[in-house]
């Protein structure tokens, strides 16, 4: 059978390993797995949404709310935004999908960083574009911008903090960047793990208030799947000004949130203390991972997420490493397919990073 022709050179996202593989695969019992591979929250989430969630299970034959009002009001109060401004995914990804297919065709150009979150190239090959990577691992915003005047590209994504890496753009510079950018051309802020990089340095964070008022051809992109702890439950948004999230609309399925979903994130939404405590655990058990890397004399790149990446010296594989510690029951991220030798550790509960140490320190 024939297919589109375009499918032919994309690679099937691989996601984080779930626990549910390993047990089947190595006969590992459940309780002796730790997945550190998605950057979920080890902590999962407010127990206020649970039992809101729970009282929601009684009734769930008709349709989710597609006004999605509750949500929207939540988000529009947490961010001081418009119900406009506002578009709800199946995840953050269902976002960047119909961000590119309002956007991008054959004839499109979509710039993104040499190391970054899969999805975007993924994505612009579904609709044929031609995806232009600047060369730095970090996000160099001089590069951006020379190849932005050579290229011309349709859609510029700058995901800050970045996912595989963890580092992140200076708020001022990113201001600065986006001022020198034609309205024409889209720029896509992901802020999957702003929450931590507000958390850990101002001077990192940007607000999508300030980016809308500022900018008409920006759209800030956020989850509740990293600190909120629901990535069960697909979850995520955007924020832009209203002619562009009109045209993101005609894309939406309907429904493509669940009853569930909706209030969960809904609820999450207003306890942020319970995050706030996840997120301040997350940066001291991070400590330990710094601590771990010098005594290793591995690298780590210094983040501004729930995860870490550990730069591998020559001596060691990252494809052998992730294997060796799936077998004993812990999943990682091997980044050797981004290219690097390197593998990617959530940030988890304090015994689970123990156990982590312990093991790779017995491979390394
Ligand atoms: C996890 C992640 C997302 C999307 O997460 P969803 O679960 O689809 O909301 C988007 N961007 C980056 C950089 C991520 O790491």
């Amino acid at each position: 059978m024939k297919f589109n022709k375009k499918l032919e050179n994309i690679k099937t996202y691989e996601a984080g390993k779930p626990i549910e593989l390993v047990v089947r695969e190595f006969g590992i019992e459940p309780k002796d797995i730790v997945k550190l591979a998605s950057n979920e929250n080890p902590y999962g989430c407010s127990p206020k949404v649970q039992k809101a969630v729970g009282e929601i299970v009684a009734n769930m034959a008709l349709y989710p709310d597609d006004s999605m009002l509750k949500l929207k009001n939540a988000l529009s109060n947490k961010y001081s935004v418009l119900d406009g401004n506002l578009i709800i995914g199946s995840g953050s990804d269902q976002v960047i999908e119909f961000i590119m297919h309002a956007k991008a065709d054959s004839n499109s150009k979509i710039l993104i960083n040499s190391v970054t979150f899969a999805m975007y190239e993924i994505y612009a090959k579904h609709v044929g574009a031609e995806i232009i990577r600047t060369a730095s691992q970090e996000h160099n915003l001089e590069e951006f911008y020379e190849l932005y005047k050579r290229e011309n590209p349709d859609i510029i994504f700058l995901c800050t903090p970045n996912n595989p890496t963890g580092d992140a753009i200076d708020a001022k510079a990113l201001m600065v960047f986006i001022e020198k950018i034609d309205e024409n051309t889209l720029v896509v802020v992901d802020g999957a793990y702003m929450e931590y990089a507000a958390f850990k340095d101002s001077k990192k964070s940007v607000t999508p208030k300030e980016l809308i008022e500022k900018f008409s051809n920006v759209i800030y992109l956020g989850t509740f799947s990293k600190a909120y702890g629901l990535g069960g439950m697909r979850t995520g948004y955007g924020i832009s000004n209203s002619k562009i999230i009109k045209e993101l609309y005609k894309l939406r399925p309907p429904f493509n949130i669940t009853t569930l979903s909706l209030e969960a994130a809904s609820v999450a939404l207003e306890d942020s203390e319970f995050v706030e405590s996840c997120i301040s655990s997350c940066f001291s058990e991070m400590k330990r991972y710094s601590e771990f890397a010098t005594k290793q004399n591995i690298a780590i790149i210094e983040s501004y997420t729930n995860f870490v990446t550990l730069c591998l010296n020559n001596h060691q594989n990252s494809t052998t490493l992730a294997d060796a510690l799936l077998r004993k029951g812990m999943i990682v991220r091997d980044l050797s397919g981004y290219g690097m030798n390197a593998i990617r550790v959530t940030v988890g509960k304090p015994e689970q990073n123990s156990r982590f140490f312990e093991l790779t320190t017995e491979l390394l």
